[in-house]
């Protein structure tokens, strides 16, 4: 053989047999997967993004928004924490509303919907230019696994890439069926074909899975809708924006949605062919997302509503897809049809695409650490819909926690466990792993047990700072968030400059208990009524305060008497939290405890205190003989 025939051939060789290795492999390219490429690509590790289809990388399955109640607060967290999901929603909102404005800041929440092509586009533009990241199109079909711990991944031709750290996020595709009404076919979501071989290899590990649902309404075609019978419906007038970095109006043109509403013909139609859903006729026997119900669920459940409203969304800016939100549904086309005659607008309303329902096989979210490493299989991190969750929002943030940790892993640092008590994310993930689900589980502001401070405003004064320290937080965020709270710190200098006696007071119209002190501008502000416009009239010179700045500081005042208890809980929480239950301790050896409890104990193997005093059905005296074990074993391997 000639030299240069034997480099060609060395070099064929190397290529044919040569396998790839990155630090961080993402099993993905949904919203758990980009959110975790990102976020392992940040800590500065060699990241893979491997997905079935890379041009549908950030595509959204369902509905065409971000954010809402709950889940615009785990958006915002996401972003404080320099994440992409809320960015990428800034470059393609088409209609901001803030939910719940009428009511606290603390359960406001940012929505914005979303031009599904400009919304695709800008994720895959992030994730191109994220250093560190390259992006490979595949199916993977098994784990390299040599002694129980996870080294790679195989894929459908049969290349293999090896990797020390493996995050999975396969959303709604292991084992997926879609269905509209009796017709099945395997998929992960339409026009996408199901991942059949994963599962089973998932179930050779050992562990848990089940099955749950969800179902999409049908998409109709915007030309075919009479929108001058339907009232509309604009968005605010002030939008605003998801991200903490960007500006304070929209990138893109707004649009109107417009309103219209199911009613009795519509609900008759629906009830007689009720068995013939996919839902109902007894196609699926696992649970659908309790608050995200199909329009068959809500007939059912609420028999006596005379109608349900129906928000027509369009999807895109140059396209004439409406996404009709609120009539999920998987019944067949032709009662989806029938049905949709008769409502108002409606009538001549074309379906470019029907709804369906889709059941999956998801993991039991308990065989997961808190850092969403598997218990089973070391290495091996699980994020978004495969864990049970439902929703993008959910979705991304746990992606972000796993990529986060699946990097710090190769890098040989400690997980970081997101606490309940700073954030959403950390309700989350210790909702999950300690009490599992039952039905798709999302987010509601009901979950946290510390509302009142963990806000949508304030995400980026909780976690930014931290995200900095743990190496997920960018310079040009960091040097973002630093600007903004020395210009708030400023502000309240100037208004801690000013003062008010109860009888200098009384002329404003304040009212000041008579105690003989003074109250500064600042803690004025805490006083029902009191607000920036009215200080600004008693001290003009605080107009040069600018607007940011001084809504974050009327949001803080409105909550500051409880906030201070709250902070007291909170830091009790976090040492308990903290407490952790020695690795030596043998739930199924201690004493005294209930053999449910035992069970509970030994599936979920809690790490510390806090998590197991969340267990269902934990009680105070179990509690205090898990703390006796974890002292018990601490002092036998004199810790
Ligand atoms: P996905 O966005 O599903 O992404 C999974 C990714 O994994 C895809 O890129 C896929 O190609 C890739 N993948 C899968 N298997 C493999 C493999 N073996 N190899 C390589 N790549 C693989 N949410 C709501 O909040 N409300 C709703 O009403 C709602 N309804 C829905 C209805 C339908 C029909 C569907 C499909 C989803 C619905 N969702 C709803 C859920 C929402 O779409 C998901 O919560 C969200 O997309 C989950 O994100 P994810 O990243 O976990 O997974």
């Amino acid at each position: 053989m000639r030299f240069a025939d034997h480099c060609g051939f060395l070099v064929w060789k190397w290529e044919l047999f040569h396998v790839k290795h990155f630090d961080v492999i993402v099993i993905g390219g949904g919203h758990a997967g980009v959110e975790a490429v990102a976020a392992a690509a940040r800590l500065g590790v060699r990241t893979a993004l491997v997905t079935m289809r890379l041009s549908q990388t950030g595509v959204m399955s369902c509905n065409p928004a971000i954010g809402g109640v709950g889940k615009g607060h785990l958006v915002r967290e996401i972003d404080a924490l320099d994440g992409v999901m809320a960015r990428a929603g800034d470059q393609a909102g088409i209609q901001y509303r803030l939910l719940n404005r009428s009511k606290g800041p603390a359960v406001q929440g940012p929505r914005a919907q979303m031009d599904r092509k400009l919304y695709k586009d800008a994720i895959q533009k992030m994730i191109k230019n994220q250093p560190n990241v390259e992006m490979i199109e595949g199916e993977v079909i098994d784990f390299l696994m040599p002694n129980g711990k996870v080294s790679g991944v195989v894929l459908a031709d049969h290349s293999e890439i090896t990797c020390s750290a493996l995050v999975l996020t396969t959303g709604t595709f292991l084992r997926g069926v879609i269905r509209i009404g009796s017709e099945a076919q395997e998929a992960g979501r339409v026009g996408d074909k199901a991942s059949v071989r994963l599962a089973e290899r998932l179930a050779s590990l050992g562990v848990t899975l089940g099955r749950l649902k969800t179902g999409t309404p049908p998409r109709l075609d915007g030309r075919t809708i009479d929108w001058e019978r339907l009232e509309p419906q604009p968005g605010d007038d002030d939008p605003v924006m998801l991200s903490f970095m960007s500006g304070l109006s929209p990138a893109v043109r707004q649009v109107a949605c417009a309103i219209t509403h199911t009613n009795q013909l519509t609900h008759d139609i629906i009830r007689r062919d009720l068995e013939l859903s996919a839902i109902y006729g007894g196609y699926f026997d696992s649970t659908g997302p309790r608050y995200c119900p199909s329009i068959e669920d809500k007939i059912v459940r609420f028999a006596d509503k005379e109608s349900h409203q129906i928000f027509l969304e369009p999807e895109g800016l140059d396209n004439h897809i409406v996404y009709p939100n609120g009539i999920s549904t998987s019944l067949p086309a032709a009662t989806q049809e029938e049905f949709l005659r008769t409502i108002s607008g409606l009538e001549q309303a074309m379906i470019l695409q029907h709804g369906y329902a889709i059941e999956y096989d998801y993991v039991d979210p308990r065989s997961l650490f808190p850092s969403l490493e598997m218990k089973a299989a070391a290495n091996l991190f699980l994020a978004g819909q495969i864990n049970g969750t439902t929703g993008y929002e959910e979705a991304a943030g746990q992606g972000l926690v796993a990529g986060l940790n699946a990097a710090r892993r190769t890098k040989g640092l400690d997980s970081v466990i997101f606490s309940r008590a700073e954030s959403y994310i950390g309700v989350m993930v210790d909702d999950l792993v300690t009490k599992g689900v039952n039905e798709p589980y999302r987010m509601f502001t009901s979950r946290a047990e510390y509302r009142l401070s963990l806000r949508a405003d304030n995400a980026d004064q909780r976690l930014t700072p931290f995200g900095k320290e743990i190496g997920i937080v960018g310079k040009m965020r960091m040097k973002r968030f630093e600007d903004k709270y020395s210009d708030i710190q400023n502000s309240r200098r100037l208004l801690q400059k000013y003062s008010l006696s109860p009888a200098e007071a009384a002329p404003h119209g304040i009212v000041i208990g008579k105690d003989g002190g003074r109250r500064s501008g600042e803690k004025l502000l805490e006083m029902t009524g009191v607000d920036m416009k009215v200080l600004c009239r008693i001290w003009p010179d605080l107009a040069e305060i600018n607007q940011e700045s001084a809504s974050q500081i009327e949001r803080d005042a409105m909550y500051s008497h409880y906030l201070d208890r709250q902070k007291r809980d909170a830091e009790r929480l976090k040492k308990e939290e903290k407490r952790p239950i020695p690795a030596q301790v043998n739930f199924a050896n201690i004493q005294g405890l209930s053999n449910e409890i035992q069970q509970k104990l030994c599936q979920i193997r809690p790490q510390t205190l806090g998590q197991a005093r969340r267990i269902e059905g934990m009680t105070p005296p179990a509690l205090a003989l898990i703390l006796a074990a974890s002292r018990r074993a601490e002092s036998q391997s004199g810790l």
